[in-house]
């Protein structure tokens, strides 16, 4: 059996006839950067997310970029970031010439401990970005009360998580200043290529990062201050409108998978439950939590990605998978504090333990939400043969 770690094109033929019209549309249009398409998409996202403004942009990379140019983070300025994230939530920070701080992760979510944040706080701390990884929101109620008691910035990562509720239902991205998102095609929400959105709450603010996406000048041509070439093309947008409709049904599905993967290694023995932190006879294999231990706060939880700890055999196990047909990724092996690029800022190891563990421990399976019953059955019974040899 084969089982890719995600089937765009399962997705892409039960939507077919709306995208491919909506793609003739645009060519008929010809209107091919911004325009009617990318402002009815961000009107739809503002009532989506509950969100005062929302801003297409041209990446999610960007949405973050821009956000702490929007905040006017300067060079020298102190940015407190997870380590373990895509590199996007650290590479912006350095590209404005801001120092990149970075926290552990709390080992059962893997979203940034706001206990480290506060360790890590300065006089030059200006701002935060907790991301809410693999489609769960970080624990965003310390981090709030840490960015009030000390004038912080609040940056949301919310790439991996459109949609996503953190306690009371509250949508993320609209908790701290400004929420990023990204629609590359492997996210929850994904276009035909590159795209992103900020959101905020503060108009001004959305007002300002409105300005700031088309090169900071107001009027065309005067400028008041430096932005970019940020925009969102309509083609995207487009595209993005007739998929937003099933996001929630595809959230629906995911959360439907990963239930069934929790049911299936309990049945199987690997497993006791989720939340697990040790590995024994009865816990061969760790599984993902949407509760946070400390707070009792349970997640809306749309995996983007499924991740489970393994231990020490994880590169075996991902050898053995591919052999078998089952695609699989390492989300993500090296954290921040561990790259070449990084090793100016002399980050001490040991002080990210649990970041360290989960890029040696972890392996995402396929979630995406048109698997099929067998498709899980069949991991669930290799990724245990594995484990039990
Ligand atoms: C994907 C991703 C980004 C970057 O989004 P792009 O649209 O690929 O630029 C940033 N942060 C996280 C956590 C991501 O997963």
């Amino acid at each position: 059996m084969n089982v890719p770690l995600l089937d765009l094109k399962a997705q892409y033929v039960t939507m077919k006839d709306d995208l491919d019209a909506a793609l003739l549309r645009v060519a008929e249009s010809q209107y091919f950067i911004m325009g009617p398409d990318v402002t009815e998409l961000e009107a739809q996202m503002c009532e989506f997310l509950d969100a005062k403004k929302a801003i297409g942009v041209s990446s999610g990379t960007d949405a973050l970029l821009i956000a702490l140019m929007a905040l006017d983070i300067q060079p020298g300025d102190e940015v407190i970031v997870p380590t373990y994230s895509f590199f996007a939530t650290a590479g912006v920070v350095a590209r404005l010439n801001a120092t990149p701080v970075f926290v552990d992760i709390d080992p059962v979510t893997y979203n940034i401990d706001p206990k480290d944040v506060e360790r890590k706080i300065t006089s030059k701390t200006k701002a935060i970005v907790p991301v809410h990884l693999y489609g769960q929101s970080a624990d965003m109620e310390p981090i709030m009360a840490i960015a009030k008691a000390h004038n912080l910035k609040v940056v949301e990562d919310g790439a991996q998580a459109i949609s996503v509720q953190y306690k009371d239902g509250k949508k993320v991205g609209t908790i701290g200043d400004i929420g990023c998102y990204s629609f590359f095609p492997s996210k929850n929400l994904g276009g035909f290529g590159d795209g992103g959105l900020v959101v905020t709450m503060d108009e001004e603010l959305g007002e300002k990062l409105r300005i700031m996406r088309v090169h900071g000048g107001k009027p065309k041509y005067y400028h008041s201050m430096i932005g970019g070439n940020f925009r969102l093309d309509a083609i995207q947008a487009a595209v993005l409108k007739v998929k937003l409709p099933h996001l929630d049904g595809w959230s629906e599905k995911r959360r439907e998978n990963a239930d069934l993967y929790t049911k299936l290694f309990v049945e199987a023995g690997m497993a006791e439950g989720t939340g697990k932190t040790e590995y024994d006879a009865n816990n061969k294999v760790l599984l993902p939590e949407a509760v946070y231990k400390e707070t009792g706060h349970k997640n809306y939880h749309i995996y983007n990605q499924y991740v489970l700890r393994v231990g020490d055999k994880r590169d075996g196990l991902r050898a053995f998978l591919k052999e078998n047909g089952i695609g699989n990724e390492v989300y993500y092996p090296v954290p921040f504090h561990r790259q070449d690029c990084f090793s100016y800022l002399n980050a001490n190891d040991a002080d990210y333990p649990h970041s360290n563990a989960a890029a040696e421990e972890s392996i995402a399976v396929p979630v995406y939400p048109e698997l099929s019953k067998e498709q899980i059955e069949y991991v669930v019974s290799k990724v245990s043969e594995f484990l039990n040899k």
